[in-house]
């Protein structure tokens, strides 16, 4: 017997169908693929991203509920977040380092070397310290004077950040939102002490950062640069993508440079997968001026 083709759906459909709810960042990545298709490798990348990050952080438990009434100290880059606090399965860690480096090695953005060391990582006794130091010392305050680092240690640092993401963000999750910030002033995040990795511009026209290790988001004077914070808006130059979606503000002290995403009207939050991709080629315009990321 042969199946009629019209009560079997086409092979193609049946694997498209989306494993039940496809999360809002996927969906936008793929519009995003089909409508500027020079971008589809980096989209790609970033859904596999995605996809590894969501399978962990389905099974990270809530972080311990001993976390009410804390303040951050307004005065200081201390994050509120001690690491022995947050749930981390070293296991699954693992687990996101090697797929993680393997994810970064099919799209070509890590080297044989650089891969197999981040593999040997993954298999360290050590691991758990390299984690706990690169959770203190990556922290805003130390992260500004990035010229002394490595670009070994960039790239080590970019892996565990991936890799810590699930954990993270799941502490955001659960955390922020009781933490009393009405006096937080400071660039960097209140929760895990990471430095802003983008911006998103409110329906009420307010800056929140986003934090880059647990996506976690907090407001920020709207002009201020959030590295080095210089406050003089004539030394901050800022520009927009040409559909106006996304903003650059670039400092003209530290020549670093913040994006966000322009949501004044209402359409929707900030996605941090979706929007750092769209905006490669404003990351390519800023840096054509000079200034870095
Ligand atoms: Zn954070
Ligand atoms: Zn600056």
């Amino acid at each position: 017997m042969v199946n009629s083709p019209k009560t079997d759906p086409p092979a193609d459909r049946r694997l498209e169908r989306p494993a039940r709810a496809e999360s809002r960042e996927v969906r936008e990545l793929r519009e995003l693929k089909n409508a500027q298709p020079d971008l589809a490798s980096a989209a790609d990348m970033q859904i596999e991203l995605l996809g590894a990050q969501r399978r962990v952080q389905a099974r990270v438990p809530l972080p311990s509920a001993a976390f009410d009434q804390r303040k951050p100290d307004h005065h200081e880059c201390r994050p509120a977040l001690q690491f022995k606090e947050i749930p981390i399965d070293w296991s699954d860690f693992r687990l996101m380092i090697r797929q993680t480096a393997d994810i970064l090695r099919r799209f070509e953005t890590l080297e044989l070397s650089d891969y197999e060391r981040i593999q040997g990582l993954a298999r360290d006794g050590q691991i758990e310290s390299v984690v706990a130091t690169w959770y203190e010392a990556s922290m805003a305050p130390a992260r500004r004077k990035s010229d002394t680092r490595s670009p070994e240690r960039e790239l080590l640092d970019q892996v565990l950040l991936l890799a810590m993401r699930p954990f993270l963000s799941r502490c955001a999750e659960a955390l922020l939102p009781r933490l009393e910030l009405s006096d937080w002033h400071l660039p960097c995040c209140p929760l895990c002490g990471g430095e802003p990795e983008f911006a998103f511009i409110n329906p009420a026209a307010e800056r929140l950062l986003i934090c880059g290790r647990c996506t976690g988001q907090w407001r920020f004077d709207p002009i201020t640069c959030p590295y080095c914070e210089n406050k003089d808006r004539n030394r901050i130059t800022s520009f927009t993508s040409r559909d106006g979606r996304y903003r650059i503000y670039a400092c003209d002290e530290c020549r670093r440079y913040l994006k966000a995403f322009d949501g004044r009207d209402g359409s929707r939050p900030a996605l941090l997968a979706v929007d750092s991709v769209a905006t490669l080629p404003l990351d390519a315009a800023a840096i054509q001026r000079g200034y870095q990321s």
